[in-house]
């Protein structure tokens, strides 16, 4: 067992680890920061997959995401837009296929005024909520008792505008099915983005991607830490008390000041702490779950869909794979596509066998763009359900009555342990965006405690 002496250990060196570290550097403290994986990055891993550059976890950046883009600049990374040339597609609860341009899916006219009504209904609702402190709106603890789908149901009786509604907050954001989550949450998830607006609006949400894949903001800043990050390193104990703690490894033991566990929230009870944490985090660390989603990249010897005059983005709350989009990476002649496969669906399918699994989900791919689609070159589905380290997919999100009763808390810090990662982000929650905010604010916060 090898010990070493810092200001600050950081566990977890993904892009919110990472940036806490490179803050405090920058402002003179010394850091080590302990990853239980053999990479840096956690949910941001770009990989080569028979050939083909896939990024299996977290890629798109949008306007909004003011801090993600100034860690891109200070990087020096380039961004590219996604394709969104020509049409889009909508498959209806009987599989008939519209093409469509614009935001809102093409739908009958009664359906249609329903769901502009529910999206300034929410936008209006989510302009009343502060992304930072959600659990303070007046109506926090009644909009956290009923869960989405209830909220919807108490909203309009038309089948299709819910179920469009409650798709770009469940399958397409926490992953979770709208029964699962509340209403409150689902304004959180769009306060996040800036309005609900925003979040039904693909050519925002998903605008860009970054020329050589989102991992390396994590690569990059591992890489100017010079040294003082370690790899396959799981932090199993923390020793802790006012004064400082100690982090162990199976092979390290790290003195500091303080702590930053930069790791997702359903994580934190792996680890060990002696003194325990207090109740109140003990209590609030079991109301948190991941979602669950499969992203499944298929890659074509040609982006054939646009031939046809096709944008390659596609929708229905009706389909296996719910949404997909063109993800052709930048300067690639190949074409590929990105569908995601979400909650119940995706536990379905993985109890079938992995052939079976890939034929049901080229089907659903083929009822968007036809036969073509059914024969990709290389075909890969992100698993992150299996990965220890992460547990699921994308990011964690409160249980019902949760985020009213122990959001205020979530990043509060106990002792010398401080908490930082995009699960526990207000603007950006959930995004890369939110992880480096979080970052940065716990980074001044320590800098504050340790000057004072
Ligand atoms: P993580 O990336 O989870 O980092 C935590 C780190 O802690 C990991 O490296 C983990 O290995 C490590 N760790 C855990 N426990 C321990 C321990 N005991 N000891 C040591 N180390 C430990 N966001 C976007 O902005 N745009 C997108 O398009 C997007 N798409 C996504 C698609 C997928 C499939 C997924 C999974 C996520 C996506 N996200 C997206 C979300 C985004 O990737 C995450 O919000 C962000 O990367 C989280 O960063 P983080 O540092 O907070 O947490």
């Amino acid at each position: 067992m090898s010990a070493i002496e810092r200001d600050v250990v950081i566990i977890g060196a993904g892009a919110s680890g990472l940036t806490v570290a490179t803050e405090l550097k920058k402002a003179g403290l010394t850091v080590a920061v302990l990853e239980a994986r053999d990479r840096v990055g956690g949910r941001l891993w770009t990989d080569d997959v028979d050939g083909a550059m896939l990024e299996i976890g977290g890629q798109w950046v949008s306007p909004d995401q003011d801090a993600l883009k100034s860690t891109l600049a200070e990087l020096g990374l380039e961004t590219y837009p996604r394709y969104r040339e020509g049409e889009n597609i909508y498959l209806n609860a009987d599989g008939e296929l519209s093409r469509f341009e614009g935001e809102i899916f093409p739908v009958p006219p009664k359906t249609e005024a329903e769901i502009v009504t529910l999206i300034e209904k929410l936008d209006a609702l989510v302009a009343e909520i502060d992304p930072d402190r959600p659990w303070a709106h007046p109506l926090a603890k009644d909009l956290d008792e009923i869960s989405f789908s209830r909220w919807l149901e108490t909203q309009t009786d038309d089948q299709e505008a819910r179920d469009n509604i409650g798709m770009f907050i469940a399958g397409a954001m926490l992953t979770k099915p709208a029964h699962a989550f509340s209403a409150l949450q689902a304004l959180l998830m769009a306060a996040s983005a800036g309005s609900f607006s925003n979040l039904v609006d693909a050519d925002f949400i998903l605008d860009e991607r970054v020329v050589g894949g989102l991992q390396q903001v994590p690569l990059m800043l591992a890489e100017r830490l010079d040294g003082d990050v370690r790899l396959g390193q799981p932090v199993r104990r923390l020793r802790w008390h006012e004064g400082g703690v100690t982090a162990a490894t199976d092979s390290i033991e790290v003195k500091a000041r303080f702590a930053v566990l930069a790791v997702p929230p359903i994580l934190i009870s792996r680890i060990s702490y002696e003194p325990p944490l207090p109740r109140r985090q003990q209590q609030l660390h079991q109301h948190l779950s991941m979602g669950f989603v499969i992203k499944v990249h298929a890659v074509y010897e040609t982006p054939f869909w646009r031939e046809s005059g096709l944008s390659g983005t596609a929708f229905s709350p009706y389909e296996l794979v719910h949404e997909a989009y063109d993800n052709t990476n930048f300067g690639d002649s190949r074409g590929t596509l990105v569908g995601f496969v979400a909650d119940e669906a995706a536990d379905g399918v993985f109890a079938l066998s992995a052939e079976e699994r890939k034929r049901r989900i080229l089907t659903s791919l083929s009822h968007y763009y036809g036969e073509k689609a059914l024969e990709p070159v290389v075909y890969y589905e992100s698993d992150w359900g299996s990965e220890e380290w992460t547990r699921g997919a994308y990011a964690a999100s409160f249980d019902m009555g949760g985020l009213a009763r122990y959001g205020a808390d979530l990043r509060t810090p106990v002792g010398p342990i401080w908490f930082s990662c995009s699960d526990m982000a207000g603007k950006g929650y959930q995004h890369v965006d939110g992880a480096i905010r979080v970052g940065r604010e716990t980074a001044a916060a320590i800098i504050a405690a340790a000057r004072a």
